[in-house]
């Protein structure tokens, strides 16, 4: 059935300028006009949008989807299901599933189970090494064929320089895009939680900073030498930062993300042992979280990525120590980033949009989502009055692993709407 959307305001990349209009969808799901003062056609759903925005559907460029392998924590319906209800409309899986997706015919699978679920674009990343294990390369042919363009290690590092730099070349021959986790294995040791004064008052193993900087500092040395796509996921420092901004200053091809964790919490919230904060990389200073928001406002930092980590709540809750890694995100980033930067007026909704929903997908090689007359409707009816309790109820995905639960967050989320859905 054919709808109109009363009254809503539309959000848009680019600009901070707000305007209510009326926004009619064809049965088909096809912006048919936008304009003020539309009258309802018959056989019309209208649905009164005054004081919400639209905004364009979000796309998350770091999402563990957990299946195959791990159905308990998450399934690629739950997941699509958690994206919707967080408007969320497109992401990538990291390969890091059980098989690793390192083949074309692992792809192939992937894309299948992904096509029979029938909701949104939920494309496969594929790994740099077989199987994960840093000792040789995966079948980069075989995925190029199935139309990956990301290839990443997922959670793990390559620890060979020299690896590294042959999945580089073949990457750039290929023109995919090489995605690192940026950790060094000898300095995270144990860790649990950044190395700091918060770790030592806790009593528990601390992660360096420069665990993850001279992992940063080494990956854009071998794609400057390389000349391949290098995306850094998860930049938790101010000196990672400094080192982003260097390397374009540069010409490096490089971008980068951050996760709304980082932009909003720091080692100081790590407290109670709550292994609802036990990310990695681990939450830090409060210096690197205003680096990290400076950062993303000026454009060193291009995206947000939620890393979106299922973990059952059994699992989850085991002593700090012992307790996985990761939490979710996918239904908590744009109100978490809504109650915590846009609200307090940090930045605005262009800049959201800018950097969760047009950047992601522009280096991915997908078009923009745009509201407009003629295009596909994507986009989300925003209520900026209201708010949202984030109960366990709220969650449609099977890990409500966050550190938001329990708390009230400014504004909600009333519905996605996408074309076919
Ligand atoms: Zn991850």
């Amino acid at each position: 059935m054919a709808r109109l959307f009363k009254n809503g305001k539309i959000a848009r990349a680019g600009s901070a300028e707000l305007v209510a209009v009326d926004v009619l969808v064809d049965d088909e799901g096809i912006i048919e006009s936008i304009g003020p003062d539309m009258a309802a056609p018959a056989d019309v759903e209208v649905t009164d949008c005054e004081g919400c925005l639209l905004v364009p559907g979000m796309f998350d460029l770091h999402v563990h989807g957990r299946e195959p392998g791990d159905e308990h924590k998450e399934t690629l319906a739950s997941c699509a299901a958690a994206a919707l209800h967080g408007g969320v409309t497109g992401l990538v899986l990291m390969p890091d599933t059980s098989p690793p997706v390192d083949s074309g015919n692992l792809v192939k699978s992937l894309q299948d189970l992904v096509s029979e679920i029938g909701s949104i674009p939920m494309l496969p990343a594929g790994c740099l090494t077989k199987g994960r294990k840093g000792q040789r390369l995966a079948g980069f042919l075989g995925m190029a064929n199935r139309g990956v363009s990301m290839l990443t290690d997922s959670g793990s590092s390559v620890p060979c320089p020299d690896l590294l730099r042959r999945c580089m070349e073949y990457a750039r021959d290929f023109d995919l895009l090489v995605t690192t986790f940026c950790d060094t294995a000898t300095l995270t040791k144990a860790g649990a939680l950044n190395e700091g004064k918060v770790s030592y008052r806790l009593g528990l193993p601390g992660i360096p900073a420069m665990s993850q900087e001279i992992a940063i500092d080494r990956n854009i040395r071998v794609a400057q030498h390389t000349g391949a796509r290098l995306h850094l996921q998860q930049i938790s420092t101010a000196n990672g930062v400094k080192s982003v901004f260097c390397a374009k200053e540069a010409g490096t091809r490089v971008t980068c993300e951050v996760s709304p964790h980082h932009l909003l919490l720091t080692e100081n919230d790590v407290i109670d042992y709550n292994t609802h904060f036990k990310l990695a990389p681990p939450l830090r200073l409060e210096s690197d979280r205003e680096a990290l928001v400076a950062g993303l406002i000026d454009g060193t930092i291009d995206v947000i990525a939620s890393n979106h980590s299922p973990h059952t709540e059994f699992e989850k809750s085991a002593d700090f120590g012992s307790a996985p890694f990761g939490v979710t995100g996918l239904e908590t980033t744009v109100l978490a980033i809504y109650d915590g930067l846009i609200k307090p007026g940090i930045f605005g909704w262009d800049l959201l949009i800018e950097r969760y929903s047009k950047r992601p997908r522009e280096i991915i090689g997908l078009e923009p989502v745009v509201i407009e007359e003629g295009a596909k409707a994507e986009f989300f009816v925003f209520d900026p009055a209201a708010e949202t309790e984030m109960k366990r109820e709220y969650f449609k995905t099977k890990s409500p692993v966050t550190p938001f639960l329990g708390k009230t967050l400014s504004g909600a989320i009333r519905e996605t709407v996408v074309a076919g859905l």
